[in-house]
């Protein structure tokens, strides 16, 4: 090889070397995979579970006294409540505003309702519209529907 030809040599690659170095220095312009999903807690961080449910405590002796006769029952609901006034919950049915209401049946009341949850014979009884509350059995409001 000549000088010549090995600085011709040089020329032919000195552009191919350069774009080369560029491409190996640039920023990649790849979209950025999405991040992973988070990773589980380590060991330490994660709560012991928890320990075995101890066993039921054992029902009281029948002979143990008490010291209350009355059991504890839900607040009756109150015919001044919004959502008694609302769906025109009444604890009397026969004093129901038929005018307004205009789906109430005659004798309809809470203890004929599909909704009511109290036994039979009882006063009062739960109701999921009114949840938390009692309803009194012959109470009666608009989203009454007959038990099947
Ligand atoms: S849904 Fe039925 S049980 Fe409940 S308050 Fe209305 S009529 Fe009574």
């Amino acid at each position: 090889m000549t000088p010549s030809t090995t600085r011709r040599r040089f020329i032919e690659i000195t552009p191919f070397a350069g774009m080369a170095l560029l491409a190996a220095c640039s920023p990649k312009t790849e979209p950025t995979p999405p991040a992973p999903p988070a990773a589980p807690p380590a060991p330490a961080d994660v709560a012991p579970p928890p320990p075995a449910a101890a066993p039921a405590a054992e029902p009281a002796p029948a002979s143990a006294p008490t010291t209350s006769t009355t059991p504890a029952v839900a607040p009756m609901v109150g015919e001044k409540d919004a959502q008694a006034i609302a769906l025109g919950y009444v604890e009397d049915a026969s004093r129901v505003d038929k005018a307004k209401f205009k789906n109430y049946i005659a004798a309809s009341t809470c203890s004929s309702c599909a909704l009511y949850q109290g036994k039979a014979g009882e006063a009062s009884g739960a109701c999921p519209i009114f949840a938390g509350k009692q309803v009194v059995a012959k109470g009666w409001c608009s989203s009454w529907v007959k038990k099947a």
